[in-house]
């Protein structure tokens, strides 16, 4: 089975940035032979991109690396996607030698605080969330019954949105598959602005579990490609159904879900989440569980699990055995908010977020927007500092810890050469108020500006 364009999952990452590379032309300015590369560009279709050779950002603030000081007055030099160096002070395009083909320009971000793209570890791209409770049976949250063009338009929208707030890379926890995945290779590609994105597709749900959709006389030869499993060989092989459609991360429904009334526990057997578990890994993917009762969480971090979202009823023996393993909670603050709503009451009741901390278990930043409207997602960071996290740990989780957590670590989450362009800038101080993050004014992923004194730029990538 043969991925398709632009398919990207977390291990083979970089194979896929060089297809990117390829389709936006830019793998050859390094090269001189400019003829070589203008055919190839001709026979890919593609027009020369005409953007400088270098960029240099010069920096009023700069928060390199989440968890040490930033710096004053900070040149970050840019060359195609990645980041080249960091020179201090203001520095000139003379001061870079260039030769008389190379071209540079300048991104003035002298009275602005810059910083690493932000990650969002649990996204719904799909769904425009609501303002209020939802009480009506059926679909995930958020879900409207729109036919899938009108989805793959609204999950178009929502990507825009993401990356205009900042957010460089998400991670997708859950949609109708093969818009997600269109959607995401799309933007993957270079063709349409959005967020890198990692996508889970259909989630691995027991019968009857949280989402899932599917009719009750469905052809069971049908249900592994739902992501449905009952026992052993039927889980193993869900999971292999989403990997074969191109899922990047296994989401995996351990309890059941408010947003579809399938209750609180868990609805697993121990063994089937091991095995969902072990075929994920044994693909190269990570594993993401929706949980809530204390007792299934226990049981998925046992069974290995990456991350384990909401986390609602966790114990405290288990965050400490996720810190053991290094294994992420995701606390997803933001949809519980609402006063009142079940979710929200079962959060204040168990403060997962708030002992996670004292007990030092690694936390990913992750809000479930989808469930509320894209634009809060930023909110997520003050709902995190009015719970006792320090401004500068907020945004650790939002860079460090989830580039960790999607096994890039290498590529993306600080500002340091080598790794990928992906950098933000507000105004003021975030590390003082962390409320700047909410109006981020300029955003470059992968050496691309896509947003610049305060506009996004339209769908399309030039
Ligand atoms: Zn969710």
């Amino acid at each position: 089975m043969s991925k398709p364009l632009g398919y990207i999952n977390p291990h083979t990452l970089v194979r896929s940035l060089d297809r990117f590379k390829l389709d936006s032309c830019k793998c050859l300015r390094g090269l001189k032979g400019f003829v070589a590369f203008f055919v190839i560009c001709v026979a890919l279709g593609l027009p020369p991109v005409q953007a400088a050779d270098f960029v240099l950002i010069h920096a009023g603030e700069l928060l390199a690396v989440p968890g040490q000081a930033p710096q004053l007055k900070q040149t970050i030099v840019v060359s195609n996607e990645n980041i080249v160096e960091i020179r201090d002070g203001f520095v000139g395009v003379d001061a870079l030698e260039l030769s008389d083909d190379q071209t540079a320009e300048i991104i003035d971000l002298r009275g602005s605080f810059v910083l690493p793209g932000l990650m969002d570890a649990h996204i719904h791209l799909m769904w425009s969330g609501r303002d209020r409770p939802i009480k009506k049976k059926g679909g995930l949250a958020g879900q409207a019954p729109l036919s899938n063009e009108d989805l793959t338009l609204w999950t178009l929208r929502h990507a825009r949105t993401a990356l205009a707030s900042g957010f460089t890379t998400v991670r997708e926890l859950g949609a109708e598959p093969e818009v997600m995945f269109a959607v995401r290779d799309w933007i993957n590609g270079g063709k349409f602005i959005g967020p890198r994105i990692l996508a889970a597709g259909q989630p691995v749900t027991a019968a009857g579990g949280h989402g899932d959709n599917s009719v009750v006389d469905a052809d069971p030869d049908s249900l592994g490609a739902s992501g449905l499993c009952d026992g052993l060989e039927s889980c193993r092989r869900a999971v292999r159904m989403q990997h074969k459609r191109g899922s990047d991360v296994i989401k995996m429904m351990s309890t059941g879900g408010w947003a579809d009334h399938t209750g609180t526990e868990q609805l697993f057997f121990y063994d089937e989440m091991e095995a969902t578990v072990n075929a994920a890994h044994q693909l190269g993917m990570t594993v993401a569980t929706h949980a809530y009762a204390g007792d299934a969480i226990a049981n998925a971090v046992r069974a290995g699990v990456d991350s384990v979202e909401h986390g609602l009823a966790v114990t405290d023996a288990t965050l400490k055995e996720m810190k053991k393993k290094n294994i992420f909670l995701v606390p997803t603050l933001s949809i519980a908010q609402r006063k009142g709503d079940e979710i929200t009451l079962y959060r204040d009741k168990y403060r997962a977020f708030e002992r996670a901390m004292d007990i030092g278990t690694p936390i990913a930043f992750g809000t479930d927007v989808g469930g509320i409207p894209h634009r809060y997602a930023a909110r997520e960071f003050s709902h995190m500092v009015k719970l006792g996290m320090s401004p500068e740990a907020t945004i650790v989780s939002a860079t460090i810890n989830t580039a960790s957590l999607f096994r890039l670590e290498s590529e993306i989450g600080t500002i340091e050469p080598g790794k990928l362009a992906d950098i933000i800038a507000v105004n003021g101080n975030p590390l003082e108020d962390i409320k700047t993050l909410e109006d981020v004014k300029f955003v470059m992923k992968s050496g691309r500006v896509a947003k610049q004194g305060g506009e996004i730029k339209g769908i399309f990538l030039e």
